[in-house]
């Protein structure tokens, strides 16, 4: 069978054996649910309720500002508490919406739809609807990516089922778990976007899901392809390289390539929607590290990340750094106060710090050039910026680093590269 990979990339250990084979148990909501009103790449959404309002789940909260932007809905019925500022997990203060929940559950509208009567705009309208955005982590509102932009077409749909994040297992644990409904998703999004190839990806230290999806695929006109597993696998542009071989042109879509890929989450998201007209109110996330019971849970967005600690039994000795998503693209946070966004792929808890290296002058090795999925020279960007010459670290490329931590993790003098590449762009951007 052949196995694909990307030039480039790293083997980090992996650490998903620690909750692979937690099944996801659901999460009662608790009594106050925070919801932030940017939870998606784009403009953050309007606010349409308003202290006093009284909600049930699903009932719509945050509206649709721009182009790209996303609907947002109460993931609990009860009353809007206060509307005020909150911590979030991707950084800073976000405008929330404080919910009181009153434990009773009830859903704002539900349906029982036959899906194969649905046209392909429909399935569009409804993922607007319903805010779907993608959940591998990027929250990028999926209506906008299955809807090309005039001139282009999708011709193959790519479902990533790579996880290719250490310690995150909870898109493993939906494809063991639920890997009818994420096919029927993915089908839905083949409907809407006019594709008739679709292949699920899924990285080969995931035999038990390429098994489960084995048995499945023929029915669902699915293939598999199956990845060689290395980081940063599950990035769109490595993934459409190491199965098409196309390359995304710099500054490009993957439409321009004619791929659209979708996680496997976010199309199970996308069946549920059609199916029962459930918008996102919920995801599954891997908790792990140094907590007494890592776990994988379906929980309620909003749910503040201490509840979630709780439930895996606690801090297991004193949390040194909390992670929201995995150890390589993951954010820091300073707080376990910010709740779960659409984005959140996992909670993620070190008791110690993990690298001892010390930092040195760079030793020009070239491993960062070498395992830099994008081709580009991390080791001569960095010179450049440390000099405060960002103009010619944007001729270097700096602007198409996708921040995926290789460089750095291979580097032996412990390099700050990705925080100064973000800093470039922060000064580039202005
Ligand atoms: S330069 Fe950017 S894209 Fe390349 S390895 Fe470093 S972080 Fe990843
Ligand atoms: S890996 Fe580190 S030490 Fe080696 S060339 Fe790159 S920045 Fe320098």
């Amino acid at each position: 069978m052949k196995r694909y990979t990307f030039p480039g990339g790293i083997h980090p250990k992996e650490n998903k054996s620690i909750t692979e084979d937690k099944k996801i148990t659901e999460i009662q909501p608790p009594d106050e649910i925070i919801v932030p009103l940017s939870q998606h790449t784009g403009s953050p959404s309007k606010p349409i309720v308003e202290k006093g309002s009284k909600v049930h789940i699903g009932t719509k909260i945050g509206e649709i500002t721009g182009f790209i932007s996303a609907n947002i809905h109460s993931p609990v019925s009860g009353e809007v508490k206060k509307m005020d500022t909150h911590p979030h997990p991707s950084g800073g203060e976000i405008l929330s919406v404080f919910i009181t929940n009153d434990g009773k559950d009830e859903w704002e509208n539900v349906s029982d739809r036959d899906v194969e009567s649905i046209s392909g705009g429909d399935i569009i309208e409804i993922v607007k609807e319903a805010g779907i955005v993608g959940l591998g982590g990027a929250a990028f509102p999926t209506h906008v990516k299955m809807s090309p932009p005039k001139g282009k077409q999708y011709d193959t749909l790519i479902l990533n089922g790579s996880e290719c994040e250490p310690y995150l297992t909870c898109d493993y644990r939906l494809m063991v778990e639920r890997p009818e409904d994420i096919l029927l998703g993915g089908r839905l999004i083949a409907r809407a976007i006019g594709v008739k190839r679709c292949i699920i990806a899924i990285e080969e230290n995931k035999p038990e899901a390429i098994r489960k999806m084995e048995k499945i695929v023929g029915r669902y006109d699915f293939e598999i392809s199956t990845l060689i597993t290395k980081y940063p696998e599950g990035a769109e542009k490595q993934l459409i390289w190491a199965i098409t071989e196309e390359e995304v042109p710099t500054g490009g879509l993957p439409v321009d390539v004619g791929v659209c890929v979708q996680n496997v989450g976010t199309a199970l998201a996308v069946y549920e929607a059609v199916k029962y007209n459930k918008p996102l109110i919920e995801r599954a996330i891997t908790v792990t590290g140094a907590v007494k019971r890592p776990s994988n849970f379906k929980v309620r967005i909003g749910t503040p990340f201490k509840e979630l600690i709780e439930k895996a039994g606690g801090y297991l000795g004193i949390p040194y750094k909390l992670i929201s998503g995995g150890p390589m693209m993951g954010i820091s946070q300073y707080t376990d106060d910010v709740p779960v966004v659409k984005g959140t792929t996992g909670i993620l808890v070190f008791k110690e710090e993990t690298n001892s290296l010390v930092r040195t002058a760079c030793i020009r090795c070239g491993r960062c050039i070498n395992v830099c999925p994008m081709n580009l020279m991390p080791t001569k960007i960095l010179a450049y910026i440390e000099n405060g010459d960002f103009s010619n670290a944007k001729e270097l490329g700096v602007l198409d680093c996708m921040e995926c931590g290789s460089c750095e993790y291979i580097c032996p003098a412990r390099r700050p590269i990705v925080h100064n590449i973000k800093l470039a762009k922060l000064r580039l951007s202005k």
